[in-house]
């Protein structure tokens, strides 16, 4: 039986679940977070706050995109065991679940890609669910069919997918913290805790939650389709550009282990030039790339 024909459980069944409590949890923190985000108009406009939420939006969405997605889910390049703590690290910082559970329900997407068992099509279900919904309901929490045995076997990527919400609680403290310390040894910043935290913490959260999350419903609804990928997935440009190269989804789905989602020059593609300078760097290797003969083979 999918979501959309079961019944409405009760308040009672709800909290009684473990799934549905799960559901809720997710509910309230993104709740919380939208609301603490508005904060930001408390605050008078700086160019310092606007640093902190840049940076951090850029920490949260590299490590969510080249982490999460391009490496654990579809393994599109290699790296070191370092690395590989890095990336999860910064992707958790994002505050979207641990690795683990992401690229398993990420793999689970382009294995039923816009069919039934899709948690987050747009086509089978309404944008909102796409978009947001479906993690509060109690088929995002069920056991996951697609494991990532291949990452699960390392002690430190469980430490990290399993404490997501104490990294969530580390990151928000580290932020307030850092404001504080600022505040007081730079006056001129004008700057407190509070704002750091608001600025830097939640607003980038929600700010890049909606960015990512944009990449499973609009890019599922808007844009051009240039292959045949047997899904709704677009190639939509706003959202290559505030995804650093996400964006380009048709192209994606069509070749999901490509290292690079921009497939010519002029498809802004930001995470796969960051990718070339770490392969210069001796950081990254084995870059997974669809051969020319593949990029104008429209129809296969
Ligand atoms: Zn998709
Ligand atoms: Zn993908």
């Amino acid at each position: 039986m999918n979501s959309a024909t079961q019944a409405r459980p009760s308040l009672v069944e709800m909290f009684s679940n473990r799934q549905s409590r799960m559901g809720i949890f997710f509910f309230l923190v993104m709740l919380s977070f939208h609301i603490g985000a508005l904060q930001i108009f408390n605050f008078q406009w700086s160019w310092f706050a606007f640093g902190i939420f840049f940076i951090s939006y850029v920490m949260k969405i590299v490590g969510v995109t080249m982490g999460y997605h391009r490496y654990f889910a579809h393994r599109s390049f290699k790296t070191s065991r370092f690395f590989q703590f890095i990336m999860a690290l910064a992707g958790s910082s994002a505050i979207q679940g641990g690795v683990l559970w992401w690229a398993g329900h990420h793999r689970g997407h382009h294995h039923h890609s816009d069919e039934e068992e899709d948690l987050h099509s747009p086509v089978t279900h309404s944008i909102f669910h796409s978009h947001l919904g479906w993690m509060w309901a109690r088929d995002c929490f069920k056991p996951i069919k697609y494991k990532l045995l291949d990452f699960a076997r390392f002690p430190e990527i469980r430490f990290l997918n399993k404490n997501y919400v104490l990294l969530m609680i580390i990151q928000g403290l580290s932020f307030y913290l850092l404001g504080e310390y600022l505040g007081q040894a730079y006056p001129l910043l004008q700057t407190s805790g509070w704002q750091v935290f608001v600025w830097g913490f939640l607003f980038a959260t929600v700010w890049t939650w909606h960015i990512t999350f944009s990449i499973n419903s609009i890019c599922h609804l808007f844009g051009s389709k240039r292959y045949n990928s047997h899904d709704e997935s677009r190639n939509n440009w706003l959202f290559a550009i505030l995804a650093f190269g996400e964006g380009w989804h048709n192209n994606h789905h069509k070749y999901g282990w490509s290292a690079r989602n921009g497939f010519f020059w002029w498809e802004w593609d930001p995470i796969y030039y960051m990718l070339k300078v770490l392969e210069k760097l001796g950081i990254v290797w084995d870059l997974r790339t669809p051969s020319p003969a593949q990029l104008v083979d429209i129809n296969s």
